[in-house]
């Protein structure tokens, strides 16, 4: 099966084959040495000298750590969100009382860096600004090196879901001034869901020591302290470590920078090849995601059939559109690890099904 979904991705077989691995005492000298590898690497992958916090969670659980250990009930954040993620931050911020002004783009647009200064004069009394990085649900970049520097220059703490970029495409943690970044497992690190991981800067733990939002198993100061004992605060996924263990080598192998091209590459050779059947991209081209198209259902086509004859009959798997773009749009992962020819196959498929005679849906 051609698995083209933005996560979880297809796992290299060391991976799977680490995972097989016996259990060993998560509170033992084996499990403190392989952690420590493991956060050496992910830092690495951050490219932070900062502190990472990994934990047994979804990337959901990552993004609510982020928040509920920086925040307090009642404090003003603004969110900028272009799509179904940007939003679930929002949501997770107001569960826990925050005062959030949400502000929008239409969907498959990024935040214009104007934009971004323009919230922020229009907004002062902001303590924090909510980000994603990649938008998986509509295939697309922000352009957050330069969102980045407006917030710094603002002095609002920024929080950014990087859950589908980071280990994919350049996210600099340091360089960029980010200060709380969250990614998850099953992402671009081409290993199982089940770790999310989350950096905080100096002035995350400034924001730390004020924050007073609920929270006991998301607790990233108790998770920082076990670390620092080779442990974690709770039974971790102790499997999933041994995946990453397996993965982080072949991702640094040959330096981030290849990873990025591979992406680079992977994403323009989709968007070139689903143009040339005549489709039309959802989203804005100068911020079109490198790791995952999004993709108009093509015209006189069904949505839900086509995407059902591609699995059954050709063997890929295509997304949906979420949200209010289910039906509308469908979604070609190509992050983590995949070759050139799992795209080209995929596109392939596509192409010979598009071109195939169906019955055409009535009207
Ligand atoms: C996948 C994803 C998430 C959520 O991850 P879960 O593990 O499903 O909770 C959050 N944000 C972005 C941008 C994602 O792509």
């Amino acid at each position: 099966m051609n698995l083209r979904i933005p996560g979880p991705t297809p796992c290299p077989p060391e991976v799977l084959e680490a995972m097989a691995g016996q259990m060993i005492n998560h509170r033992g000298p084996e499990f403190a040495s392989l952690q420590e590898r493991v956060l050496a690497g992910v830092k690495q992958v951050f490219q932070t000298s900062g502190d990472v916090m990994i934990l047994t969670c979804a990337g959901t659980g990552g993004l609510e750590a982020a928040l509920v250990n920086t925040l307090s009930p009642g404090e003003k954040v603004l969110s900028a969100s272009i799509g179904a993620f940007g939003d679930r931050l929002a949501s997770i911020a107001e569960a826990y009382g925050a005062q959030v002004t949400r502000k929008t783009v239409e969907w498959g647009r990024a935040v214009e860096p104007e934009q971004m200064e323009a919230w922020l004069r229009q907004h002062p009394d902001v303590t924090a600004v909510l980000v994603t990085h990649n938008e998986t649900s509509t295939g697309v970049t922000n352009p957050l090196r330069e969102i980045a520097q407006l917030v710094r220059r603002a002095d609002k703490l920024l929080i950014v879901d990087a859950v589908s970029s980071m280990s994919s495409i350049p996210c600099p943690v340091d360089e960029w001034g980010l200060d709380v970044v969250v990614s998850g497992s099953q992402k671009g690190w081409m290993v199982p869901p089940g770790l999310s991981f989350v950096s905080m800067s100096e002035r995350a733990w400034s924001a730390n020591a004020r924050a007073r939002m609920p929270r006991f198993y998301l607790d990233l100061a108790k998770q920082k302290a076990s670390q620092e004992k080779g442990q974690t605060a709770w039974t971790p996924a102790v499997s999933v470590y041994y995946g990453m263990d397996a993965a982080l080598p072949l991702l640094l192998r040959n330096g981030l920078q290849s990873v990025f091209e591979r992406h680079a590459a992977g994403g323009e050779h989709v968007r070139r090849r689903a143009k040339e059947l005549g489709l039309e991209l959802f989203a804005d081209e100068r911020y079109a995601s490198n790791t995952v198209t999004a993709v108009k259902a093509p015209a006189g086509r069904e949505l839900g059939p086509l995407l059902k004859t591609m699995r059954m009959e050709r063997n890929v798997v295509f997304a949906g559109g979420q949200g209010k773009l289910s039906g509308q749009i469908f979604r070609i992962g190509h992050l983590g690890y995949f070759s050139q020819g799992d795209l080209e196959g995929a596109m392939d498929a596509l192409r010979q099904e598009l071109s195939a005679a169906r019955a055409p849906v009535s009207a």
